[in-house]
């Protein structure tokens, strides 16, 4: 039986619970068998006591964390030759630099991965083939689409001549879960404009209801009052950005408890590089401070709120874009420990995995990041990450 401690002076553990002082870490065998809080006196005792220690003081510990949206295919690049080309890449092309995303993401303590879809379906083949290497990945493979509408890159139409509950009937037994996209995209040019649905409230149904008898979860892609609406109605069991999906919706959210992942960093992104014109990055600017309003009421009303960045978009780089929308959660208004849950057991949960990430509690494997500094400098702090341990063996620093 192999037996070691940890000590950091802070804990969040995940849950949303406030932070404590003190933890004490016992890992076997790559679970967590116990975690203590020692009194100071105890605390001097450590260093001797315990052969086995790791000791990180003035340093807090969490669980590792969760992208609830990305698309490992894609790069988070502004140059826009760059982004129209990568899309012509072959899986042989895209294999290695998936393989470096999810480095870069593991270096930033981040565990966990929901994949948006790319038109290849190279990050669902790519995670087939490789299996788990320290990301655990969840892949919707192709995402869905209607004719001649937003989502060429990142997924098809149903056959002609199929619906879509058909279409996921035959093609969706592989995936881990089910991608759909209800509307079109934010406009840079007309502020507030909404989209019309992409598919019929009754298409809609029948294909949820398809997706729940395959036993697959449902993302949508929504903005816009309608296009949510009917979503939610339907059934989904995520909404992805939700921009000016307005009060009524977030209601309904709340009363459902149906999870919402805002991708604000999508906006700041955007915004921050406003290479396409001065007047797209205002009004990037404007449906970011909008979003925030919703995430603020979000907060008020009890949705429950999920962290993801839309990673391989513009301008969001995989790995650090979690710890930018991160900030975005907090600046809207939740407590560190609630903006942490967002990454960690909210999201955990979402994923079907709260049975080994997500939250730190004895019998859970040792899945945790530290990070410098006292929890009232995270999310900031998540930039400089001091240990990765993942099944209670240290892979960051290399060194032990
Ligand atoms: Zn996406």
């Amino acid at each position: 039986m192999s037996q070691s401690y940890c000590f950091s002076t802070w804990l969040v553990d995940g849950t949303g619970a406030p932070a404590k002082k003190n933890a004490l870490f016992c890992i076997q065998n790559g679970l967590i068998f116990s975690v203590q809080f020692p009194g100071s006196e105890e605390l001097c005792a450590l260093g001797k006591e315990f052969k086995e220690l790791d000791f990180f003081p003035a340093s807090t510990i969490l669980p590792g964390l969760i992208d609830c949206h990305v698309h490992l295919a894609m790069s988070g690049k502004t140059d826009r030759e760059f982004r129209a080309k990568q899309l012509l890449n072959g899986f042989e092309q895209n294999a290695p630099l998936i393989e470096h995303r999810l480095q870069r993401c593991l270096n930033l303590g981040i565990m966990a991965l929901r994949d948006g879809g790319d038109i290849g379906g190279h990050a669902l083949r790519y995670m087939r083939q490789n299996g788990f290497s320290g990301v655990r990945v969840k892949c919707a493979g192709k995402a869905w689409r209607a004719p001649g509408r937003y989502g060429k890159f990142i997924g098809n139409p149903p056959e002609p001549g199929m619906s879509l509950a058909e279409s996921l009937k035959a093609e969706c037994a592989h995936v881990d879960h089910i991608k759909i996209l209800n509307s079109g995209i934010n406009s840079l040019v007309d502020y507030g404009r909404q989209t019309e649905p992409q598919f019929g409230p009754d298409e809609l149904v029948r294909a949820f209801r398809q997706a729940k008898e395959l036993g697959r979860k449902i993302m949508v892609h929504a903005n816009g009052r309608l296009p949510v609406q009917m979503a939610l109605d339907a059934g989904c069991d995520s909404i992805e950005h939700g921009f000016f999906m307005g009060e009524e919706n977030l209601k309904k959210m709340a009363d459902r408890q149906i999870f919402w992942v805002p991708t604000a960093v999508t906006m700041k992104a955007l915004s921050d590089y406003p290479t396409a014109g001065v007047q797209q990055a205002g009004t990037a600017e404007m449906i970011l401070q909008n979003q925030l309003e919703q995430m603020r009421r979000a907060r008020e009303l009890g949705v429950r709120i999920l962290s993801g960045t839309d990673a391989g978009s513009f301008g969001v780089r995989h790995g650090q874009a979690l710890a930018q929308e991160l900030e975005l959660i907090a600046q809207a208004g939740f407590s560190v420990e609630q903006t942490i849950q967002s990454a960690t057991h909210a999201s955990a949960q979402l994923l079907g995995l709260d049975d080994e990430l997500g939250s730190l509690r004895p019998g859970m494997p040792a899945n945790f990041v530290v990070v410098p500094g006292p929890p009232s400098e995270l999310p900031g702090s998540l930039a400089h990450v001091t240990a990765v341990y993942l099944r209670g063996t240290r892979i960051l620093p290399a060194t032990k």
